[in-house]
């Protein structure tokens, strides 16, 4: 059946035809049969070039076969057990090696439920409430963090979506991206606030750097107001870098999530930090935190395979590096902005490169539709929204970029 016909019948049997919003393309979206290397195979027997490649975690492309053997090698001796394994040993000494801000973790099931629980184990480390986030910074899909940016820092948070009551949110305080002003005005006048959680480089409103000396700022505000810093590298973790944002950008967070490039394309996600802040976790301590599912073995084999990779090929992220430049480089600066960093890029329909969300939600979302929709005519799937940033895999050679970068020069114009 074609994707037109699958949409179709989708629509009667999942909510918007999907099993997550972003992938709700108008009229209908592809849909794939098959994925190898930097390329998709739809049904109706395109074959993409993926730019999205499972909105991130897939740092190595699709199905390397590194990553597979250890899944299969798993998959014979069972995957499920319902106790520990040697595999978390093995991927917890990784994570930790290579984080200055991690001397314990947790794995749980994804990106969501990691900062969850490290919003949790915040305000039970600190006996606060109150959590600042960045506006139009995400971290998954669970009631504290869905709030929409308020009309000023300090407003109270207002629910971004319906069936998250007020109340939860009430604690939700809200400050631009690339602001410490504003994170020192809202921590001077609240001193009920557990921590402030934001990702290091903004991965979820197109692709936000963070400005010369902002991160370090934000490590002296929070310390000096006795408020824990949690960034969410689950996007930056492994992306940046061996060690993600916070070797990039040398600061040090309390508390660190991951998700994504760790799970080797597999469901995970993990909170660590300190020592003193993670025994507060169960059973260790009393900040309650469970999963069926937690550490599963299938997912630990395939993000060990992934990280023990990437440390091995450091050169990588390089390369990286000089393929998003090399993309920056055939773009005409008068059509908007490139922003890149690592094996992440964008394009802002915007003529400067946007400091925080409310600039990056003045890109004019028409002219990217249309964008978009021609890269998928010249057979590149970028994510479907000016929101939403783009992906390069090891898996994306010399043939692959010059057709990338042929695209982009060829589809804005
Ligand atoms: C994807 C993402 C999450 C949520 O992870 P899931 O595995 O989708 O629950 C959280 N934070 C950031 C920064 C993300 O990009």
């Amino acid at each position: 059946m074609r994707s037109a016909d699958l949409f179709r019948e989708a629509i009667g049997l999942l909510p918007g035809g999907v099993s997550s919003p972003v992938r709700a393309i108008t009229p209908y979206p592809f849909y794939t049969c098959s994925a190898a290397g930097a390329y998709l195979e739809t049904v109706d027997g395109l074959r993409l070039l993926d730019c999205c490649l499972g909105y991130g975690p897939l740092i190595l492309g699709h199905a390397p076969a590194q990553v597979r053997t250890a899944i299969e090698d798993q998959l014979a001796r069972g995957w499920l057990y319902g106790t520990p394994t040697p595999t978390e040993l093995e991927l917890a000494r990784e994570i930790i090696a290579d984080h200055p801000s991690i001397d314990r973790v947790r794995f749980v099931s994804s990106g969501s439920e990691a900062t969850m629980s490290a919003i949790r184990l915040a305000r039970g480390f600190t006996g606060k409430t109150g959590i600042v986030k960045v506006e139009g910074g995400f971290h998954g899909a669970h009631d504290a963090v869905l709030v929409r940016a308020g009309s000023g820092a300090t407003t109270l948070g207002i629910p971004d979506s319906a069936g998250v009551p007020d109340s939860t949110v009430a604690r939700t305080l809200q400050v631009p991206f690339n602001d410490a002003d504003a994170l020192e005005a809202v921590l001077s006048s609240d001193d009920d606030v557990a921590a402030f959680i934001l990702e290091p480089v903004l991965g979820n409103t197109g692709l936000i750097l963070p400005e010369e000396g902002y991160l370090e700022d934000v490590r002296e505000i929070t310390r000096a107001h006795d408020v824990l810093l949690i960034f969410d590298e689950v996007i930056t973790g492994y992306r940046l870098g061996i060690g993600g944002a916070q070797v990039r950008y040398r600061v040090t967070p309390d508390l660190t999530t991951l998700g994504k490039v760790v799970g080797g394309g597999l469901p995970i996600g993990v909170f660590g930090g300190r020592t003193d802040i993670m025994q507060l976790v169960a059973p260790a301590g009393p900040v309650y935190q469970a999963g069926t599912f937690s550490g599963n073995p299938l997912s630990l084999a395939a993000g060990l395979a992934t990280v023990r990779w990437l440390k091995e090929h450091r050169e990588i992220y390089d390369r990286f590096e000089e393929g998003t430049r090399a993309i920056e480089e055939v773009i005409d600066p008068r059509l908007g902005s490139f922003v890149r960093v690592g094996s992440l890029f964008k394009h802002f329909f915007r003529i400067e490169p946007p400091r925080d969300y409310m600039e990056a939600k003045q890109a004019d979302t028409l002219a990217f539709r249309r964008f978009w929709e021609r890269m998928l005519m010249r057979g590149v799937f970028i994510p479907p929204s000016q929101f939403e940033t783009n992906f390069l895999s090891v898996a994306h050679g010399d043939a692959e970029m010059a057709h990338l970068e042929a695209a982009y020069q060829a589809c804005l114009s």
